[in-house]
């Protein structure tokens, strides 16, 4: 599947928002959003007014670059999202962050997402008990993520755990550092993802 490989801070720049893509970097002052604050390349500094539509597509591409996902995958979301009872935007942020790849980032298990989903598929940790390599794995309230005893002294993740006091912890997801897992309290609520998202122009974008 066709996978973004360029500089993400490219995409935070162009999304005019620090989308902490990059782990340790984004919170240095290497992060290139610190540093240039305005959209990636030659017309970058000139100021841009979008149309209706303009914004609704810069909406949507930010929440699909936040959570990594292509197109397709998040095509699928808001399809799923639209098919449950509710509010369809907030449906959506809810099974985005309910995704397995996020709650290991949320927990501080990993420094990003996109480290997320390459440590599930790499079978580092267990839900229930139970190996789950699928990035899009939906967690659901009750359930104990954790690394798995053989991943524990990775690297990357030890990094990750010590620096997670920083990032802070969501509510509706409670650690246990010395036990290495999580449990999830309950699904999120809306008021608990505090990204400044704007859920219905992603709506109204689909919708049309
Ligand atoms: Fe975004 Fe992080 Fe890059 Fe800063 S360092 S621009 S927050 S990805």
């Amino acid at each position: 599947m066709a996978r973004y490989r360029g500089s993400v801070c490219r995409l935070c720049r162009r999304e005019n928002l620090k989308m902490f893509l990059k782990g340790d970097r984004c919170f240095s002052d290497k992060c290139a959003f610190d540093r240039r604050s305005y959209a990636p390349g030659q017309h970058g500094q000139r100021r841009t007014k979008f149309s209706g539509f303009g914004q609704q597509l810069r909406e949507k591409q930010k929440v699909k670059r936040m959570y990594g996902l292509s197109e397709k995958q998040f095509r699928l979301f808001f399809k799923k999202a639209d098919r449950q009872r509710g509010i369809t935007g907030t449906n959506l942020l809810v099974l985005l962050e309910r995704r397995l790849d996020n709650v290991v980032y949320r927990l501080g298990f990993v420094n990003s997402r996109t480290q997320g989903r390459h440590f599930v598929k790499h079978n580092h940790f267990l839900v229930n008990g139970k190996k789950v390599n699928i990035p899009s794995y939906l967690i659901k309230t009750e359930d104990v993520v954790e690394i798995r005893e053989k991943s524990r002294k990775v690297q990357c993740i030890t990094d990750a755990l010590s620096a997670v006091v920083r990032r802070g912890i969501p509510p509706w997801i409670e650690l246990d550092k010395e036990g290495y897992k999580g449990m999830v309290k309950g699904v999120p609520a809306r008021e608990d993802i505090t990204m400044p998202i704007q859920e219905q122009l992603i709506v109204e974008l689909y919708s049309k």
